[in-house]
């Protein structure tokens, strides 16, 4: 990992290597790519734009996966035309976007992105003033000052980002080296990185997560100011950050994005708590969240849904019991202690990373869960496999025991019964009985207490 990290392949850039006004042009057959590759809608918007007059291009991650040929998740266009320019020649388009204003084309299901060309920020321009705006730091607040294309792709983040495909002439314009770049498989920025970080702090995230899923270096003066510039992240709104957060953690390279952003000191500023754990319970917080990702990953490469909940309860799950113990400390029984933490650790962890409620009332869902499943008498198991949480309930207390905290083999139990007939199930439940299990006068907070220092007491301590 650290290897690939690192890797440079060649001699540090020369300061104008990645910023040049007139383009590589690489004509057809000198690219290998072919205009129905790309999204037939799109083709046909750049057609119409380049027919009304206008310049247009297929633009970013399209021609960037296609020259590896890989599947495009989407298809974006660029173009000099406004974006009312734009709306007046497709009936079918709607103006978005505040700190972008961006335009959508729908064609049934599909959406297309029609970007207008954009200039990066002219330092103290009245002019520009009205339409950008940046903070004392340089952060970019506000973004809709339109520009040629030169300016469209100096603005970009990455080299890679910055082709320029035509399907007319069947071309690509490459004014920053992307070409090179993508064939050496580096992520290289455009322009001075630590300025291009000041201006926008994702783009240490975005680093990562192309690094991961595409499988590429990051070029050594990407990478060098990160790790020290990583506290910029507590500048962006937190919404920006959960939805950075899915695509970093959904890419179908979560486990190596972790490590990488871990490594680059970006991981504590977006989940301090866990980065806590990370330091108190380093191999169990590891093999936790580690485990955790790889199920992500595997679920992502075979299309099944994954819920960003069981994500985010599996990240946060390590941070719990140390808070728990302190409410403790100050008197709380163990279950109200444990609910508290729970509470009080999803209220910290959205001032950070804005989580939405339809995901942290599951997240509190799925850890109650894990309260409950020891609790199995009477009718107590069949009630539980009929909770609409029970799947996800299990799979998380199978996860805790792949990262080795013992619950006397309740992982196998479950899984036994659910493949059980229901005389079976029968009698397990009576073979609970013998073992005393919590009996409804027990209480859940004496069956904790009795069972703390031999389950979870253990497995929490490295
Ligand atoms: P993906 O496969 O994830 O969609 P993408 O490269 O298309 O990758 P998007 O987030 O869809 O990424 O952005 C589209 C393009 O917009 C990028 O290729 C890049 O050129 C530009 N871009 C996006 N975010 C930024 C940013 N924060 N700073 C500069 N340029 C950006
Ligand atoms: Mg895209």
């Amino acid at each position: 990992m650290l290897k690939k990290l690192f890797q440079s392949f060649r001699p540090p850039a020369r300061q104008v290597h990645h910023q040049r006004s007139t383009p590589e042009v690489l004509n057809s057959g000198a690219h290998g790519l072919q205009r129905h590759q790309f999204s037939r809608h799109a083709v046909s918007i750049v057609e119409r734009l380049q027919q009304a007059g206008y310049q247009a291009y297929l633009v970013g991650g399209c021609v960037r996966d296609l020259l590896l040929n890989l599947p495009p998740k989407d298809f974006d266009v660029a173009t000099s035309a406004t974006p009312e320019q734009i709306r007046a020649e497709f009936r079918n388009a709607r103006i978005i976007g505040r700190r972008f204003r961006l335009v959508h084309i729908q064609f049934g299901r599909e959406i297309i992105e029609v970007a207008t060309f954009r200039a990066n920020h002219p330092e103290d321009d009245a002019t520009t003033s009205r339409h950008s705006s940046r903070n004392e730091s340089g952060l970019i607040l506000r973004d809709n000052v339109y520009g040629s294309l030169e300016e469209d792709a100096q603005r970009r983040d990455f080299t890679i980002n910055a082709l320029y495909y035509d399907p007319v002439s069947d071309r690509i314009l490459d004014y920053a080296n992307g070409v090179h770049d993508v064939r050496n498989r580096l992520v290289r920025l455009i322009g001075e990185p630590r300025q291009r970080y000041q201006e926008d702090p994702v783009r240490m995230l975005r680093a990562v997560r192309f690094a991961a899923k595409l499988d590429f270096g990051i070029e050594r003066h990407t990478v060098q100011p990160i790790r020290e510039m990583a506290t910029l992240l507590q500048g962006i709104p937190g919404a920006r950050l959960f939805e950075e957060v899915l695509k970093l953690f959904l890419s179908g390279q979560a486990a190596d994005t972790f490590e990488m952003l871990v490594d680059l000191n970006l991981f504590e500023q977006m989940f301090p708590a866990s980065a806590q754990a990370l330091e108190d319970t380093p191999s169990y917080t590891h093999t936790l969240i580690r485990n955790a990702l790889v199920n992500t990953d595997l679920r992502v490469q075979e299309g099944k849904p994954v819920t960003p909940a069981f994500l985010f309860a599996a990240l946060l799950w390590p941070a719990l019991p140390a808070r728990a113990l302190a409410l403790q400390g100050r008197g709380l029984p163990p279950i109200p202690a444990m609910q508290e933490a729970a509470h009080e650790l999803i209220a910290e962890q959205c001032q950070f990373i804005a989580i939405p409620k339809r995901f942290t009332l599951p997240i509190k869902e799925i850890w109650d869960m894990q309260e409950r499943l020891p609790r199995r008498n009477g009718k107590r198991a069949d009630v539980l496999l009929d909770n609409p949480r029970f799947r996800a309930g299990y799979d998380f207390l199978l996860l805790r025991e792949s990262a080795g905290e013992q619950t006397d083999g309740l992982g196998q139990w479950w899984t036994d019964y659910q493949d059980a007939t229901d005389s079976e199930r029968r009698a397990m439940i009576r073979d609970l009985g013998n073992r005393d299990e919590a009996s409804p006068s027990a209480g859940p907070a004496r069956k904790k207490r009795r069972n703390n220092s031999r389950r979870k007491g253990d497995s929490f301590a490295e």
